[in-house]
């Protein structure tokens, strides 16, 4: 079983956090000058992990093993949200130098080759794992060019002026890698409130969102009587109160739905809305659950419609992203060294936020492992979590690390 040095892995978790620290938080998006900086400091230390490293064409940091034989992957991404926290993505690239490390040491585990890797923008300043999309090919170049941030800079801008313009792409090579292992901050409050220290992450969810339009009358708010409006807003919040009385009916334990943004025309304290616009967005781990509260919504739009006052329209106003299964194996191997680390303090869970694990997984085989967020807090600069439990859970990410690597190859491709 390979050793972590866990003062070694805190002392590097520090360092990186003060790589665009701003109070407690971390100010590190995409391609500024910081998360650059943070990104070149990550390749210095895989190299002198022994790890042949590069940064390629759209920021990845790749430290490449040098010893023989299938290599595991283990990273997450060293991006923050433009108001993030210190471990969201950091945690799990600095636990992958840390098995790098703590394998190499290890004589019994020292010949396994493991590559680390921290993805570029996976919080979507320009488009959500752009690195891992890049890495797994299934980013397009419409995609691409299409790609701006909030300031309407363009992700060409933003590559030629972190000086990655024109640098070559890492590709993943399924004859190479036998799997992927991200480890993250569980951004909720679950492992923490049933007093786990690890999370064996099942599935990562699928979100739908649907955009329902009402079309309405708009007029003058004072000389038209309640009878003879046609007010859109208001059976928007007919809908809106139907959907949080009914959508509990036909939701799983774990289901989340939002309307998080809606558009009034003209939004004018004295004109009767003529025109609406809200997105309804929701997230299970199940698809059967994501279809049910799909065929819900629609029958509350029969329903709004029947009224005949207003006219209501829903459509898909995005892709749904459909819910991804970690690998069952990798998963057993993370189960088995949480059991060894952390006997009955860890649980099997879904992921309710993205990862890049579930872009990779389309490619290699994927697992992921949680530790606990204090307070359930995330993507905010109080987020945090216990120092013995980003020890204990680095230790569970080596230990299963070495078992992938060193049980019968066919384990780790899911055969
Ligand atoms: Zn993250």
């Amino acid at each position: 079983m390979p050793g972590i040095d866990a003062e070694r892995l805190l002392s590097d978790l520090d360092t990186l956090r003060t790589i665009g620290a701003q109070g407690r938080g971390v100010v590190r998006p995409a391609f500024s000058a910081k998360d650059m900086e943070a990104r070149r400091w990550l390749a210095e230390k895989f190299a002198d992990a022994g790890l042949e490293a590069t940064i390629d064409g759209v920021g990845n940091v790749y430290g490449r093993s040098r010893k023989a034989g299938k290599a595991l992957l283990v990273g997450s991404h060293s991006d923050t949200q433009p108001t993030g926290g210190w471990l969201d993505g950091a945690l799990g690239v600095v636990y992958a130098l840390e098995v790098v490390r703590a394998l190499g040491e290890d004589p019994a585990t020292a010949r396994l080759a493991v590559d680390a890797i921290s993805f570029q923008d996976e919080e979507s300043r320009f488009l959500g794992c752009l690195g891992s999309r890049s890495f797994v090919g299934t980013l397009s170049p419409e995609q691409e060019a299409g790609a701006v941030d909030s300031e309407g800079t363009t992700l060409a801008e933003a590559l030629e002026r972190a000086g990655l313009a024109g640098r070559p792409r890492l590709r993943a090579d399924p004859s190479r890698q036998a799997g992927f292992l991200e480890a993250h901050i569980e951004q909720g409050p679950h492992l923490e409130d049933e007093a786990k220290q690890i999370g064996v992450v099942t599935t990562i969810v699928g979100l739908r969102n649907l955009r329902i339009v009402f079309r309405g009358q708009q007029n003058h708010a004072g000389t038209t009587m309640m009878a003879r409006r046609r007010d859109a807003a208001a059976a928007l919040f007919d809908f809106a109160a139907a959907v949080n009385r009914e959508f509990p009916r036909v939701a799983a334990a774990r289901s989340v739905w939002t309307m998080g943004r809606v558009r009034v025309v003209p939004n004018a304290p004295s004109i009767v809305p003529g025109y609406v616009e809200l997105d309804l967005q929701f997230r299970d781990a199940d698809e059967a659950v994501l279809d049910r509260l799909e065929a819900l919504a629609a029958r509350l739009v029969v329903e709004a419609n029947a009224r005949g006052t207003v006219a209501v329209t829903l459509e898909r106003s995005r892709a749904p992203i459909a819910a991804t299964r970690m690998n069952e194996v990798l998963r057993k191997h993370l189960a088995i060294a949480a059991q060894r680390h952390a006997p009955e303090r860890w649980v099997e869970m879904p992921s309710g936020a993205f990862h890049d694990a579930g872009v990779v997984s389309a490619r290699l085989p994927a697992a992921m492992l949680f530790i606990p967020s204090v307070g359930g807090i995330s993507h905010d600069f109080a987020e945090d979590s216990r120092r013995e439990d980003i020890v204990l859970g680095c230790r569970v990410l080596a230990d299963a690390a070495a078992s992938i690597l060193g049980s019968d190859p066919k384990l780790s491709t899911g055969v």
